[in-house]
């Protein structure tokens, strides 16, 4: 009966668990990669996986870009993340959740969850019968509720960043931005670039996402594929992953590459390809850090604090200006660039930890 939890030791990595409850036809991970900086707070992902291999793969790989996302955003927390075997649509059951809440639990609060890709505000109180090691609660429980709109007022002040440092541009007034998705991120990102005196076009999907974007922002609406080979100053990526690639970077013409999407480049050597081409990139778990900012402030001793919180997303403006300059000097990509300024903040906390004192050169 109850949670068969199995250590998984991989290096590199400060815990990885597997959990599996049979009877409640339950199975999942959590990988903590790095808790220099706090507890480690990452989302859970539900999702089919075909083997243990490939969910692993994943909840490593998403974990350690959590290390350095926190790191950069300063949330005063470590990376980790957690996968449950199952598919949203069919095996969502509360026992399953609250099996979850317990395996949370079992860490003692070295792992902190919140939604992500396949789960909801909804099963996050499934897991809160079981322990008080969640975020991403609803408003009217006290939590800091739906992030897309810091997610996507970070990414408004990330464009405005590279425009300004790449374009020269000191306004955004007439910058021509393309947008990939008008969901929740893509949604409030536009919004704020009508406010601003942006041209902006839009595509998606779906249909009636994309004839709602065209009606409430006044944005031109185009075909999902043609965003890659748009006249546009900006592209800003809000949809899906890996959609700098080798088949899109000979079609771009924009100028800047800065969006709320999750791991836009396919491989890392893209981030050069862009390079080469003379095209900025604002690394994206930099300028997408506003939706992490704003449930770690559900943490905060006194709780969740809305201004606090948006003063603290506004930091992503000058984050990336800084892996800008990092970029520049160092002659590095500005992924590169992020990574080299994440591990430096991790190295940081290392010796504080450990009670050194020895001065570092700050950048
Ligand atoms: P969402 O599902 O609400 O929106 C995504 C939109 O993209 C949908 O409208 C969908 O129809 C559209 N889309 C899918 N494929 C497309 C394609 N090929 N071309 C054009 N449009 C397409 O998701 P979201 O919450 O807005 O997140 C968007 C991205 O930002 C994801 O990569 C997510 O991981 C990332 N992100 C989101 C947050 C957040 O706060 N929501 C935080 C950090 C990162």
């Amino acid at each position: 009966m109850g949670l068969r939890i199995t250590d998984i030791p991989i290096p590199g990595y400060e815990k990885v668990v597997m959990a599996e409850d049979p009877k409640a036809g339950f199975k999942a991970i959590i990988a903590v990669h790095d808790t220099t900086l706090g507890p480690a707070l990452g989302g859970l992902r539900m999702w089919p996986y075909e083997s243990e291999i490939q969910a692993l793969t994943d909840v490593l790989r998403l974990s350690r870009g959590m290390t350095y996302k926190s790191a950069l955003a300063r949330t005063g927390l470590g990376g980790g993340k957690s996968v449950i075997f199952g598919d949203p649509r069919r095996d969502k059951r509360p026992e399953v959740f609250r099996a979850m809440g317990e395996f949370v639990e079992s860490l003692g609060g070295r792992y902190i969850t919140a939604e992500d890709v396949g789960t909801s505000v909804a099963d996050m109180k499934w897991i809160r019968e079981k322990t008080n090691w969640v975020t991403g609660r609803a408003r009217e429980e006290g939590g800091s509720g739906d992030p897309s709109p810091f997610t996507a007022y970070g990414v408004f002040l990330g464009i405005r960043a590279l425009v300004e440092e790449e374009l020269g541009r000191p306004s955004l007034k007439g910058v021509r931005v393309a947008v990939q998705g008008a969901g929740h991120v893509g949604w409030f990102l536009m919004g704020r670039l009508r406010d601003a005196g942006c041209e902006v076009t839009v595509c998606d999907v779906d249909r009636a996402k994309l004839d709602a974007a065209v009606k409430e922002f006044g944005a031109a609406p185009c075909d999902p594929d043609a965003v890659y080979g748009l006249d546009a100053d900006v592209f800003a990526p809000c949809a899906l992953g890996a959609v700098v690639n080798d088949s899109t970077i000979p079609r771009f013409r924009c100028k800047v590459v800065a969006g709320g999407a999750n791991n836009q480049l396919h491989e890392p050597r893209h981030g050069e390809a862009l390079r080469r081409r003379g095209i900025a990139y604002a690394p994206d778990y930099v300028i997408n850090a506003g939706g992490v900012i704003n449930v770690a402030f559900e943490l905060a001793p006194g709780g969740y604090d809305e201004a606090a919180s948006t003063r603290k997303v506004e930091g992503i403006y000058d984050t990336l200006k800084r892996v800008l300059r990092i970029s520049k000097e160092e002659d590095v990509t500005t992924a590169e660039a992020a990574d080299r300024l994440a591990e430096e903040i991790l190295s940081e906390g290392r010796r504080k930890r450990k009670g050194a004192s020895k001065p570092k050169k700050k950048r």
